[in-house]
């Protein structure tokens, strides 16, 4: 059984479904499908995501057949608010990552860290081990395969047998990967966590607290990241669909 919208709190914004729960309510609710053997699929979802969900359906499709989808940016929490919906917290890919670290050794949780560019994932790994005394990594792999690689390396996932896999590829590539071999893994949960891995191996560093606290996480990573610049662009594009959004929603 899936988690019922009322268990997910969820909202619709845009025409994508974001679930109303705090970083606690995702970690139980990933604990209750992890002791049901339940194969599942969990989102961040952010703003520059859900804009291109107005054009690829498909995308959007994947968003709406998850079984979790966590407000990430704060573009979504923004964009909530906007059309009527409070939406408490802000729930980031690393936030579950760490989260499900500190409690994974006293549940005997596996887990395997998918993505990043070669080394980092072992990195990331060791420095987890390190962070949390018990924690079972069971596996670790890059994100820059190919094709041809694919069947050896979902043999390779379900010979570690993870209750949990972190797919950090970015977004949306990540969801569209799951979506796509979810179905040949023995039941595990899968959560995307785009650069998470990159900044757990120290290879990039997160924005510091007072500028997460500000919601400036945006901010920081436009300047430490400038490539990123093109892919922001969409960001008052997004604005201006909630917007309308809303206008149209006050004339009904
Ligand atoms: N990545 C990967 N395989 C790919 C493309 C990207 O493993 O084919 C990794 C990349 O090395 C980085 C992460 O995916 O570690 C993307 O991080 P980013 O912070 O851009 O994630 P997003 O903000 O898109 O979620």
């Amino acid at each position: 059984k899936r988690l019922s919208m009322q268990e997910r709190n969820s909202v619709t914004i845009l025409g994508c479904q974001v679930d109303r729960l705090t970083a606690a309510e995702c970690l139980n609710h990933i604990g209750d499908l992890i002791s049901r053997g339940k194969p599942a699929h969990i989102i961040t979802l952010n703003a520059e995501i859900i804009y291109q969900a107005q054009t690829n359906l498909e995308l959007r499709k994947i968003i709406n057949e998850a079984d979790i989808v966590t407000p990430d940016g704060i573009g979504v929490v923004w964009g909530g608010r906007q059309l009527g919906y409070e939406i408490k917290e802000r729930v980031t890919g690393i936030d579950l990552l760490l989260d499900i670290c500190r409690v994974a050794p006293a549940r005997d949780w596996r887990i395997y860290l998918l993505g990043a560019a070669p080394g980092i994932a072992s990195q990331a790994a060791q420095k987890l081990a390190a962070d949390y005394p018990g924690l079972h990594i069971c596996g670790t792999q890059h994100g820059y395969f190919k094709d041809e690689d694919m069947p050896a390396l979902i043999a390779q996932i379900n010979e570690c047998r993870p209750h949990i896999l972190f797919v950090c590829l970015g977004a949306p590539k990540q969801e569209i990967w799951i979506r796509q071999y979810m179905q040949h893994l023995m039941p595990t949960v899968c959560i995307g966590a785009g650069g998470s891995l990159d900044v757990i191996a120290g290879e990039k560093k997160r924005a510091p607290a007072w500028m997460i606290k500000l919601n400036l996480e945006w901010l920081y990573r436009l300047i430490t990241e400038p490539s990123r610049w093109q892919r922001q662009l969409v960001l008052p594009k997004f604005v201006a669909l909630v917007l309308k959004s809303k206008a149209l929603a006050k004339l009904k």
